[in-house]
């Protein structure tokens, strides 16, 4: 199969390939062939599948039993908590293989989930995922997180948090990891006490059983949430680079702009990957009794100028923290490129691809070149202001090397 005249964002393309307005691909039992330059004006935007680094498959489609917290957080985990404890299995599934569904028809070819994990017994929704998993292997890549919060860590508590990590250990040891598969531990941070005593004892018991972190921190506009800060210093005074992914991150958008920036060049050091999610940020930060004026994106392009790996994922979908959204990583990315002003658009498409593709180590990274997986999608948009634009945005899949529909 031929595609001609493809454009294609510099950022996701082989870096020996000189720079043309557009690109012909030769397509080849699942495989690109081959990529070469032309000077004709494109007809199409060509990008890797996504990868959706950051969603919450567990809690997923339950706003017309819960209600929508209205912009206070603590209220979403309260809603929740409730909602939790009548889950079965049942109902976990039918509301996970939904997103799956929904993700997979979009293009979506990996995702990464936090499960609540709230004491040392897994919960349902792991064993849940554990067989979806298997059920959608060869089709989509799936990673759970176990989402504690960071209390539990603490030293009167540090039999049952090693009990905890144990079976975070024993569901990371049942996953296909040369296919990118992993479940990772992770933990809620905001304004702890002792915090650093606590993520310190967090990232002990991570290193201890070989297990990658991925963490919800600093969920808030608090100037003195200073999280990020913290686990970016222990990460590197324990040689841990490389290992940690944080979402959220907000609280660095109302931080003066030296101290940001300097955490931000911690987080570069102890090489974290960081994630903003837009959709959930906004409706949950900032006034609900007045127009907002804090938007609770993290300084997403000062941490791309300095080097930190930046990913955009869609969090939340139908449920108490955001009553709307999709799972459509497209959608989520348009609305990340207007409010945190991207620019160009389609140079950061490498946000919801290659980016969160090495930040999960995945396979392969999303680029495309020689001899990748024919995993592609193909927007109408010609252009990076198309790209944002419903019309633009509409789509081709292809998986292997065949264009597909849906399931
Ligand atoms: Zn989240």
């Amino acid at each position: 199969m031929r595609l001609n005249h493809q454009h294609i964002p510099k950022a996701l393309l082989d870096p020996t390939l000189f720079d043309a307005p557009s690109y012909d691909l030769h397509i080849e039992a699942g495989h690109i062939r081959s990529i070469r330059a032309n000077d004709a004006r494109p007809t199409a935007t060509l990008m890797s599948c996504p990868v959706d680094i950051h969603v919450h498959l567990d809690k997923t489609g339950v706003v017309q039993r819960t209600g929508a917290a209205c912009g206070d957080l603590h209220k979403a985990i309260a809603l929740m908590a409730a909602e939790r404890d009548a889950f079965t299995e049942a109902d976990v599934n039918a509301r996970m293989q939904a997103a799956l569904l929904a993700a997979y028809g979009q293009g979506t070819r990996a995702m990464r989930t936090h499960l609540d994990w709230m004491q040392v017994a897994a919960p349902v929704s792991l064993s849940v995922f554990e067989g979806l998993r298997e059920a959608w292997r060869g089709r989509m890549v799936l990673q759970a997180v176990s989402l504690t919060p960071l209390d539990f860590f603490v030293e009167d508590n540090a039999a049952e948090a090693e009990a905890l990590v144990q079976r975070v250990a024993e569901a990371n040891a049942r996953c296909e990891a040369a296919s990118g598969e992993a479940v990772l531990l992770g933990a809620f941070v905001w304004k702890n006490e002792d915090l650093r005593g606590k993520l310190r004892l967090f990232f002990e018991l991570a290193q201890a059983h070989g297990l990658d972190v991925d963490l919800h921190i600093d969920e808030g506009l608090d100037a003195d949430a200073r999280g990020l800060r913290v686990a970016a210093e222990l990460v590197q005074s324990m040689r841990f680079e490389g290992r940690v992914t944080c979402g959220h991150a907000c609280s660095l958008s109302v931080q003066p702009h030296e101290e940001a920036v300097a955490t931000l060049r911690k987080v570069a050091a102890a090489r974290m990957a960081l994630v903003g999610l837009p959709s959930t940020n906004a409706y949950l930060q900032g006034s609900w009794a007045e127009t907002p004026l804090e938007r609770g994106i993290f300084r997403i392009n000062e941490a791309s100028v300095i080097g930190v790996s930046t990913s955009i994922a869609t969090d939340n979908v139908a449920d108490a923290f955001f009553p709307y959204g999709s799972y459509d990583l497209l959608d989520t990315f348009a609305f990340g490129v207007q409010l945190a002003h991207l620019h160009p658009a389609d140079e950061w498409l490498s946000s919801i691809t290659t980016q969160p593709a090495r930040a999960m180590g995945l396979p392969w990274d999303g680029v495309l070149r020689d001899g990748a997986p024919a995993h592609l999608i193909q927007l109408k948009a010609t252009n990076a202001y198309e790209l944002i634009t419903p019309i633009g945005r509409e789509r081709r899949v292809m998986r292997r090397g065949e264009w597909v529909r849906a399931v």
